[in-house]
């Protein structure tokens, strides 16, 4: 039996949550002028935060002329050691505000502050900082000679790292010299808006960096505004899709970081405990709103009941509730629409016969929740082993060879990470060339550095974020020219 903890909130007097947010524009938040403004919810009691403005065109027309006008002046002239600075000062004021940002964080996602805490605002910072080390020795990132920056950077968001995301798409762009109009996800954007504040106390100089929210609409604006020189986003497949076709003939850069189907595979000489943690954090992390989730187990026959058994004894000591409890490993859902999804997929589970196992588990009443689940009987034709759950729902199966593991591993239209459990050394040199995935981890899983780059292959995406590969996708190559865009969206493409 699990023991029984106190409560250990955290408390959340240290944010300001105010009634209404503006819209952040040229360094001062404003009032849209077109769309309705919206509501955001802690997903976990259903407590309505803020209201927050939708951007209709003609703000996000505003923001994009704002960010060109801070590209063409002030932050032209702002040499590539003071750009340095204000990244060194953003990221200090991101630390000194940490508490502040994770409680905002779990209040508006939903997920454990031990999370926010640990790892969504400490990484977020480290971005800032690894960046801000960059932004005077770009001459020497290997790109080519005075690489010089794109311009105006669109930047869309999606819902499960909102502050995490923000500075994995800021800190490259800021340091390279560009600016820009970034759009959260309608469900979580109270980090973002702080961050704005962060930009004002740090005097980042107006127009650099522009937070605008709303929801699909406001993106697509944006993905289709002709002045935007680049877009960067972060979200599902399907929307990667359509803006690769939005600007399809156009001069505009592109990189995506689309969804996943990581494979765990446990092998077995694998440290079967180690393992285990490692299957825990690779699939009920942030509730398994995770791209990289490792969401299928590959595990050798020959261990997969010490394994799943091992892996049921953890998953029944994991505490599920209020995310702002310091004790909490899962907490809420974030919105109704991804607790359907993961209801919907999970019965696809039942009917095409895996079988099911959750722990013993109280939900509680108010709130968007679902239990750590498990699925074993899995086979590859099964939606649960093909499709993103984007959910705490993992889907086992088994192999009895390297080269079956290596083959159930890329079966899959997703490549963006995979984990491998052995103890063999050249095993994993060995797996990590046959799998098809940006990130493969080794006797871990779900670790991020900013040195390290990040993305997919396949249908996960393209273009890479973190450390220096992260800094190609914000400078202009050879000859490539610079500037407002000249083709818009509507115009045919050649051809
Ligand atoms: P999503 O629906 O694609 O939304 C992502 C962002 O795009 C949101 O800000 C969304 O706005 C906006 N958006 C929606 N429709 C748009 C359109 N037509 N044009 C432009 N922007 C549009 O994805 P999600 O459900 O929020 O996020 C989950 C997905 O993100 C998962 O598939 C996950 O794997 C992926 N993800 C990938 C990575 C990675 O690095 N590869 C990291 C995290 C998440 P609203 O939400 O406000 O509607
Ligand atoms: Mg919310």
């Amino acid at each position: 039996m699990p023991f029984d903890y106190a409560p250990a909130p955290e408390s959340r007097s240290i944010v300001d949550i105010k009634a209404s947010y503006g819209l952040f524009i040229g360094g001062e938040f404003t009032d849209a002028t077109g769309g309705t403004p919206f509501k955001t919810i802690s997903p976990s009691s259903e407590e309505v935060l803020a209201e927050v403005s939708e951007a209709g065109p003609s703000d996000v027309d505003r923001a994009v002329k704002a960010a060109r006008q801070a590209f063409n002046g002030v932050w032209s002239r702002v040499g590539p050691a003071e750009r340095g600075k204000y990244l060194y000062r953003i990221a200090r004021i991101v630390q000194e505000r940490a508490r502040e940002l994770a409680v905002l964080e779990s209040l508006d996602n939903g997920k454990p502050i031990r999370e926010s805490r640990d790892v969504d605002v400490p990484t977020a910072a480290a971005h800032f900082f690894y960046y801000a080390g960059w932004a005077d020795k770009l001459d020497y990132a290997g790109l080519g000679p005075a690489p010089r920056p794109l311009g105006v950077a669109g930047q869309i968001i999606p819902w499960n790292f909102p502050l995490l995301m923000l500075a994995w798409k800021i800190a490259p762009a800021l340091a390279t010299g560009n600016t820009v109009v970034l759009k959260p996800a309608e469900t979580t954007p109270l980090t973002a808006l702080l961050f704005a504040e962060i930009c004002q106390q740090a005097d980042l100089p107006p127009g650099v960096v522009n937070i605008i929210t709303g929801a699909g609409d406001t993106g697509q604006t944006l993905v289709e505004h002709p002045d935007v020189d680049k877009i960067a986003f972060t979200g599902s497949t399907d929307v990667g899709k359509s803006i690769q076709r939005t600007i399809a003939g156009t001069r505009k850069r592109l990189t995506l970081e689309l969804g996943g189907k990581a494979a765990n595979v446990v092998f077995d000489d694998a440290p079967i405990d180690q393992a285990v943690e490692g299957i825990v954090n690779g699939i009920f992390f942030n509730q398994g709103h995770v791209c990289c989730a490792g969401s299928r187990l590959l595990v050798q026959e020959s261990v997969a009941e010490a394994v799943l058994d091992r892996l049921k004894r953890r998953l029944s000591t994991l505490r599920l509730g209020d995310p702002l409890d310091k004790n909490t490993d899962i907490g809420a859902i974030n919105s109704p629409v991804q607790l359907a999804k993961i209801h919907e997929l999970s019965d696809a589970g039942d009917a095409e016969g895996a079988q099911r196992w959750q722990p013993q588990c109280q939900l509680p009443e108010r709130g968007y929740w679902y239990p750590p689940t498990l699925f074993t009987g899995v086979s590859q034709s099964h939606r649960i082993a093909r499709e993103e759950i984007f959910g705490p729902v993992l889907s086992v199966l088994t192999f009895r060879t390297p080269d079956e593991a290596v083959a159930k591993a890329n079966n899959s239209p997703y490549g963006l990470s995979a984990g491998v459990w052995t103890e063999k050394g050249s095993r994993i040199l060995w797996m990590a060339q046959q799998l098809r995935a940006g990130v493969v981890w080794a006797n871990t899983f779900n670790r991020f550095d900013p040195a390290s780059p990040f993305g997919g292959y396949k249908e996960s995406g393209f273009g890479r974020e973190g450390g220096r590969h992260g800094l190609e996708a914000y400078l202009a190559q050879g000859n490539e020219t610079m500037g407002p865009a000249k083709v818009t969206a509507e115009e045919p493409r050649d051809g």
